[in-house]
């Protein structure tokens, strides 16, 4: 750590697990014979911040503490998430074995519960871009600002197979494909780097939700994934055995059931399947208080519940609450032998491995010489080509691309002037919301500043008239996150966006419509009247990347991630299937073929 970095505690002995010549290896071995069985038991725990101050995670030796999503208000700045993070990291560092703590994060679209962070386009939009290699870059420009925070570990990618629109973490998903999902593993690379230690910008990756969390029935989320075992292996699984060959460092289990039985309670999918099988050696989390449902009871924490989950593999727990409970349970378990010691060992040897591995020991403080990169000019421009090539243009009447010299424009749409609802859910906060709730330059912003004639904005469409050349009508769905939006009764625009197309198109203008959206939506019976539509998708906070493609300053190349529904009683409707979409997975157009 530099010369600004708080002082570590002056440990109260010198042993070979301090010494980073050793092989992790040795040092893994010698941290353990030094631990009591308490000490291996809170390194199983994971705790939101705001159950647990440093004082308590270093009391009862937590092993991780998170910012969640359904957690308390994070920090206002960058600075204060560092000072957050550091206080944390002194008060570990101040036990007998000093064992730093690893921080987690959702940071699903850049490093997202932080004002002023760069916001990527949701995975949905990434998807579309069928860019690999871009999204490796996403993963390292993100990982550089959360490490300069601190944090060492983010809850991303989430590798779901979105097979039914209905579900609510559809544009978590990078699409409906197992290849596509697979192929976008290279953001665990640009996270973790090319090893994860050894390099400050490194943080871990989370593999998630492992498995079958995109199948469930009728896309209700932590539903019952209902599939044989082959199908379950063909559609699901493949994202996961490529992130466990891109060493993927944790992996996080699905709230959701396989044929009835829940996935934290399953023995043969966690052990057999991805610590057998496909051979995963690192930390399997659990979701957030997900064992307290083992039971059927959501609100208490039982014994059985504790034993079920930790013998079925689970390593480290993340809790909201009851992390006293959970130590005692654990404990009585294996002092009677139900859970075995040597599931303990496995466990605590997996989350030590990784705080080697990333080099906590050395480096435990907040990579503050990084703080610079939040947000950065360098970073909005990578997210802003992100924008660009999420674009997927599905419908032109010759409208687009726009002349920034000659068109005179109206821009109108509930999600034309809005940095929230551009950027979806799991942005500031859990559920996300709409309003300027961080920095960015919206989609109108981004229309304004590549126009060269007048452009007028009214969010309802009023003052449309035929003097104009074109309109622009940027609509589409609200924040919200996890089954919050579940949509089991449909997916059309709301009225406000259809009076606003209405009117729109009253004037005679020529519209077109930019929906921006976690998912397809049902437009089958509408777009007949639009003269072109561009879908896209949830962009972040770059939206000139949208005004990019429509003035053709970028010429469209993103492609479906997702099957477009015709009607939503097709749902689930994917590629592959006997029936009739209105766009087909992988269909795109652009300006010039
Ligand atoms: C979600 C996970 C997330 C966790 C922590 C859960 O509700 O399912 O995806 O990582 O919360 O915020």
């Amino acid at each position: 750590s530099g010369a600004a970095a708080p002082a570590a505690a002056q440990p109260s002995f010198w042993g070979d697990y301090r010494d980073s010549w050793l092989s992790t290896q040795r040092r893994v071995d010698d941290l353990m014979s030094r631990m009591s069985l308490q000490d291996k038991l809170g390194q199983m725990v994971q705790i939101t911040r705001g159950a647990a101050g440093p004082t308590e995670v270093a009391s009862h030796r937590i092993g991780s503490v998170l910012s969640g999503g359904g957690s308390s208000p994070s920090p206002n700045t960058p600075e204060a998430w560092a000072d957050m993070y550091d206080g944390y990291q002194r008060s570990a560092l101040d036990t007998p074995l000093g064992i730093p703590i690893l921080y987690g994060v959702d940071a699903v679209h850049g490093h997202n519960n932080v004002r002023g962070a760069t916001i990527f386009p949701h995975n949905i939009g990434l998807g579309a871009t069928r860019n690999p290699e871009l999204v490796r870059r996403i993963g390292a420009a993100t990982a550089e600002e959360v490490a300069a925070t601190g944090v060492d570990w983010t809850f991303s990618p989430c590798l779901c197979v979105a097979r039914d629109d209905r579900w609510g973490r559809t544009y978590e998903s990078f699409g409906e494909t197992p290849e596509l999902a697979s192929s976008m593993t290279s953001e665990i690379r640009g996270y973790q780097g090319a090893v994860l230690g050894g390099d400050p910008t490194s943080i871990m990756a989370t593999a998630k939700h492992y498995v079958g969390d995109g199948g469930t029935t009728g896309g209700t989320d932590q539903g019952n994934t209902q599939l044989s075992e082959q199908e379950l292996r063909r559609i699901h699984l493949p994202p996961f055995r490529e992130a466990v060959e891109r060493g993927v460092g944790s992996v996080m289990v699905s709230y959701s059931s396989w044929n009835g039985d829940k996935l934290h309670a399953h023995d043969y999918l966690i052990n057999d399947v991805l610590k057998g099988e496909l051979g995963f050696d690192g930390i399997v989390l659990s979701d957030y208080n997900a064992v307290h449902q083992l039971d059927g009871n959501d609100n208490t924490l039982t014994a059985s519940e504790v034993r079920v989950a930790v013998n079925a593999g689970l390593d480290m727990i993340m809790l909201s609450k009851d992390h006293g409970k959970f130590l005692d349970h654990l404990r009585r378990e294996v002092e009677s032998g139900r859970v075995p010691m040597r599931r303990i060992d496995d466990a605590t040897r997996r989350i030590l491995t990784k705080k080697f591995e990333l080099g906590l020991f050395e480096r435990p403080f907040a990579q503050r010489e990084l703080l610079s990169t939040v947000g950065s000019q360098e970073h909005r421009q990578l997210a802003r080509q992100a924008v660009r090539e999420s674009q997927v243009l599905l419908k032109n009447e010759g409208v687009l691309p726009l002349s920034s010299g000659t068109d005179k424009l109206f821009v109108a749409g509930s999600n034309a002037d809005d940095i929230g609802n551009q950027s979806g859910g799991w942005t500031i906060s859990w559920q996300g919301s709409s309003g300027d709730i961080t920095e960015g330059t919206t989609i109108l912003e981004g229309i304004r500043q590549l126009s060269d004639s007048s452009v007028t904005y009214n969010r309802h469409g009023d003052g449309i008239n035929s003097s104009y050349d074109a309109a622009v009508a940027v609509v589409g769905e609200k924040p919200y996150a996890e089954y919050q939006g579940d949509r089991p009764n449909g997916l059309a625009l709301s009225q406000e966006d259809l009076n606003t197309i209405d009117k729109l198109r009253s004037s005679g203008v020529p519209v077109i419509v930019v929906l921006a959206s976690g998912r397809p939506m049902d437009i089958a019976s509408e777009v007949g009247n639009w003269d072109a539509l561009l879908a896209s998708w949830l962009p972040g906070t770059q939206g000139g990347g949208v005004a990019d493609v429509l003035f053709g300053e970028y010429n469209p190349t993103g492609e479906l991630p997702m099957t477009w529904m015709r009607s939503f009683d097709q749902q689930p409707i994917n590629t592959g299937d006997d029936k009739d979409p209105l766009y087909p997975y992988g269909y795109g157009l652009s300006y010039r073929e």
